[in-house]
């Protein structure tokens, strides 16, 4: 089951592999006994021209066209679980993980999930960063020696930060991707620092607050639940909710990180779909780090397979809800009350490594402590949902996003009469301090109580809220939303002008 070998399998873990390593491991699965149940699919590139590639795993191989591809798939009825690795590519886990992993299923393995899902994995995410290895990169973590790519792409994003704005091309390919295929379940896979805590690995379910109710409850209470047990109950793994030490003291509680949905795994739950975030420990040597990731995938893999049928139900009603507009967009977003649970303290050790810096590692011993916990957000403030949002001169830019998102939306041909009301702001501010290419803008205002009759010009872009994406489209466009269009600067123009006259927004609430 070993042959052939990953990187950092022949060099007793002391290197991880390059992009090349990755793709020439993938090509050498071919000849496996059932390397024909893999399938390599390029969905773009990245800003250097590094292929970025999806490995499809199935019983019966998908066709190489995409969209013969994907109607194979939808076909099939199979569930979709789609595996991402190396968006931060100093965090490398996820990427040894998933080779491990697709070589057990060209050697047969795996049946059991195959028997009802079909597997999408991207090995490589941030290809032009993984390449970028140096010791000098992610120093403070416990190895490979050899050193690990940067958490940046070549052009200095965070691809972590890029789900709501698309600034980067490898972003616009996953979700192009994500759209077509509409995974079931998505996993994000990194390795996190922080806190000295007593766990290989640490998990979160989408944060943002507009997440579907039911899907949201299952994911939190059930899903991430068993399969915390299974982890420990087959692994050995103890794994926990994603959190730190307030400013490293467990008297102070354990805190996640943040709701909103720039963050990939918190924007995918927004599609109506179930998300998870999986972050290895830095401070575990690298292969428990790679082996609690590849656990932890396996796990997940297995409880959505057991709970098939009831995650496509509960996909389906959150649909539904879309469709049917009987959803409100929730704003104004804190973290929940406090919850008594315990947590695992864990021990580290430093060693200086010369001329690079710290290194630190966790120890054996690991102490319970009961703390406040805080896991979740909630919001404090919810506006319903309009028929539709308009704009009524839609920039090339704020088009393209829509696009990219996949919302649904038309262009009217010919000025229409309609209902409308006008967000008024009574203020407008944007970041001094630059972060990811931009100055973050917020607005504070209101919606006008009553809508008015208006001519919507030809031109205009036409948003329906009655909309599968519903709750995406909202997080995009309204104007109170926490991580918006509005937010990553796509109306500054339309807003500036906006607050030296009437003071109204640029997206509009059509009524009727
Ligand atoms: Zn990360």
């Amino acid at each position: 089951m070993e042959e052939p070998r990953t990187v950092p399998e022949t060099s007793e873990w002391k290197r991880t592999s390059t992009h090349e390593d990755v793709l020439a491991f993938l090509r050498k699965l071919d000849d496996l006994p059932h390397g024909k149940r893999l399938r390599r699919h390029v969905i773009g590139k990245s800003s250097e021209g590094r292929d970025l590639v999806l490995v499809t795993a199935s019983r019966e191989p998908l066709p190489a066209d995409k969209n013969d591809r994907t109607a194979a798939a939808k076909n099939t009825g199979l569930l979709r679980l789609f595996v991402n690795a190396n968006i931060h590519a100093g965090e490398v886990e996820g990427k040894e993980a998933v080779q491990i992993l697709l070589r057990e299923i060209a050697h047969g393995g795996h049946e059991d999930l195959l028997e009802h899902a079909i597997l999408f994995f991207v090995p490589v995410y941030n290809p032009d960063g993984n390449d970028r290895i140096d010791r000098k990169n992610r120093v403070e973590q416990n190895g490979p020696d050899g050193g690990v790519g940067t958490r940046h792409t070549a052009e200095g994003y965070d691809l972590n930060r890029d789900f709501i704005k698309v600034d980067t091309p490898e972003c616009a390919a996953l979700l192009r991707t994500i759209a077509d295929i509409d995974p079931d379940v998505l996993m994000d896979l990194h390795t996190t620092n922080g806190s000295a805590h007593g766990y290989e690995l640490t998990y979160a379910p989408s944060l943002a607050v507009n997440v579907d109710d039911g899907l949201r409850d299952f994911t939190r209470n059930v899903f991430l639940k068993e399969i915390r047990a299974a982890m420990a109950r087959e692994h050995r793994f103890h794994v926990f909710d994603y959190g730190n030490f307030v400013r490293g003291k467990p008297e102070n509680g354990w805190v996640t990180y943040d709701h909103r949905p720039r963050f990939g795994t918190n924007y995918f739950a927004l599609r109506n779909r179930i998300a998870v975030l999986s972050e290895a420990y830095s401070y575990d040597s690298f292969p428990v780090r790679t082996a609690a990731t590849r656990a932890f995938v396996v796990e997940t893999l297995h409880a959505a397979v057991r709970h098939r049928a009831e995650i496509r139900e509960l996909a389906n009603a959150a649909d539904e809800q879309c469709k049917n507009r009987a959803v409100a967009f929730r704003y104004d977003s804190e973290l929940e009350d406090p919850v008594v649970d315990e947590v695992l303290l864990g021990q580290l050790d430093h060693e200086e490594i010369e001329s690079i810096g710290r290194r630190s590692k966790r120890v054996p011993g690991v102490e319970p402590v009961k703390i406040p916990t805080r896991v979740a957000f909630v919001a404090k403030k919810s506006v319903p949902l309009p028929l539709a949002w308009v704009i009524e001169k839609p920039s090339s830019h704020v088009r393209a996003l829509l696009e990219a998102h996949g919302i649904e939306h038309r262009f009217l041909d010919a000025p229409e009469e309609h209902d409308i009301r006008d967000f008024v702001m009574t203020s407008t501010k944007k970041s001094r301090r630059a972060f990811e290419k931009h100055h973050e803008r917020a607005v504070e205002g209101a919606w006008s109580e009553d809508a008015h009759e208006a001519t919507v010009p030809a031109g205009a872009v036409w948003i329906p809220a009655n909309q599968r994406l519903a709750r995406v489209a909202a997080q995009l466009l309204e104007p109170l939303s926490e991580d918006s269009l509005t937010t990553w600067n796509a109306f500054d123009d339309e807003i500036e002008a906006a607050m030296q006259s009437a003071k109204v927004h640029p997206v509009h609430a059509v009524v009727r």
